[in-house]
């Protein structure tokens, strides 16, 4: 309690410190006022009383010297000096010369501060004064201390009592009325700040109309203009959030997108859309495992068109293109959704059937070749033909590689270019 009276750790305790201070500092300055004016009254009362005592013993003194009656004289002196507020006695003769010095107190406690009066001695002789000396009575602080001593412990322990109980009193007002609701206050302000309720306020016990409740007042202000912020940015990062959702959405359906794009570019020929050559060995590899361990046969087409070349160098490239697009696009109008073309080089198509003998695969061969050379192309005001041979080949049991098939049919097409060309080899 003393060492945190003397080293503050909150705000009440080191104003209480402040205050005590200066109450004691000032207590202690008028108590001492006090006592400085009470030993001043009581310094000048006692010297009154010397002065009647003086006048008192006067006359008997004045008598004794007059008639050299030394032991009435030393009588006198001895009853002066057992008076408590005598604490010395001079006599002198008219020739200022000492005659009797005594003091009540010895050469080696000697008061602080010695007070006197002083009379001269006299005698009437017809009418004349005649001077016989004088008297000097003594007083010192250590009469004046012991009167005012009373007084004065009177004075301090009023003193000591006033301050201890105004001491206590502070306690409890400051605790009271400062201490106790800026601890609730401080214990609240943790509670909202701890808390995941961002509604939570501060709600003070026995607030009365003053600093604190603005103080509450302000700080709920505060706490609300917080809430609002908060609720603002969660808010907009609701709508961030939102906004990023949407736009990775719209991006991730444009990858995929592209990604189609791409697949179709890796997996078909730009020129006819037919799958390219590795797309179309690597599905037809597929199938054919699969019809195989289904026990099913697959056909093989082999296709060429017939002096390609020719057309190219008579018509040019352009037309060499338009004659492959025409070709292809005739060709699918004849498959089933499981059937698969491919490109596999030039002027070189293949074409996959699943489920399919090798009666099957020549009607379909033979109707491609026969419409193929029906075919009347126009492009650019020209009139274009053109003839297409094909090889066939089916799958046996013991086909397991499409490029076995592939082999196969090739040989079956070059014995149809062998053999005139514009025909199916099976
Ligand atoms: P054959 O009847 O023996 O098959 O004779 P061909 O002239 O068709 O045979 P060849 O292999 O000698 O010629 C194929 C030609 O196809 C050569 C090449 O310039 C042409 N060619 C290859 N790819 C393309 C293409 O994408 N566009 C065009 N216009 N021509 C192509
Ligand atoms: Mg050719
Ligand atoms: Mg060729």
């Amino acid at each position: 309690m003393f060492t945190s009276f003397l080293r503050p750790n909150n705000l009440s305790k080191k104003m209480m410190r402040v205050i005590f201070s200066i109450y004691l500092g000032v207590t202690c300055l008028i108590t001492s006022m006090q006592f400085l004016s009470e030993y001043l009254k009581t310094q000048d009362s006692i010297l009154n009383e010397l002065k009647q005592l003086e006048e008192t013993v006067h006359d008997p003194i004045s008598t004794s010297l007059w008639q050299y009656n030394q032991k009435q004289l030393d009588a006198l002196i001895d009853g002066l000096i057992k008076m408590p507020i005598i604490e010395g006695v001079d006599i002198f003769d008219k020739n200022a010369k000492n005659i009797i010095s005594k003091r009540s107190y010895t050469p080696a406690s000697v008061p602080l501060s010695i007070f006197d009066t002083k009379s001269d001695l006299n005698w009437a002789l017809n009418n004349e004064k005649v001077l016989l000396g004088s008297l000097t009575l003594y007083s010192s602080s250590e009469v004046v201390l012991d009167r005012v001593l009373f007084g004065f412990s009177l004075i301090a322990m009023t003193a000591i009592i006033k301050l201890s109980i105004l001491f206590w009193l502070f306690i409890w007002a400051f605790d009271r009325y400062l201490a106790s609701p800026l601890k609730e206050l401080m214990s609240q302000l943790n509670k909202v700040q701890l808390s995941q309720n961002i509604s939570e306020r501060i709600n003070l016990s026995n607030i009365e109309n003053n600093e604190l409740s603005l103080l509450q007042g302000h700080m709920n202000k505060m706490l609300s203009a917080m809430e609002r912020d908060r609720e603002r940015l969660l808010e907009d990062e609701q709508a961030k959030r939102n906004w990023l959702e949407e736009t990775v959405a719209k991006r991730t359906e444009a990858l995929q997108i592209l990604n189609e794009k791409l697949k179709e570019l890796a997996t078909k020929d730009s020129l006819t859309g037919t799958l390219n050559r590795g797309s179309f060995f690597e599905r037809t590899q597929h199938l054919l495992v699969l019809s195989q361990r289904q026990k099913s046969s697959v056909s093989f087409i082999l296709m060429d068109l017939d002096y390609f070349k020719l057309i190219n160098d008579t018509y040019g490239h352009f037309t060499g293109d338009k004659v492959l697009i025409h070709f292809t696009d005739t060709i699918q109008t004849f498959l089933r959704k499981s059937d698969l073309i491919g490109r596999l080089g030039g002027e070189e198509f293949a074409i996959f059937l699943p489920d399919t003998g090798i009666d099957d695969a020549f009607q379909l061969a033979d109707k491609i070749r026969k419409t193929i050379r029906n075919a009347i192309l126009e492009v650019d005001g020209k009139t274009v033909t053109y003839t297409v041979s094909l090889g066939i080949e089916s799958s046996e049991p013991k086909d397991h590689l499409i490029s076995e098939l592939f082999k196969r049919a090739d040989l079956k097409l070059y014995g149809a270019k062998e053999k005139g060309r514009d025909r199916v080899e099976k």
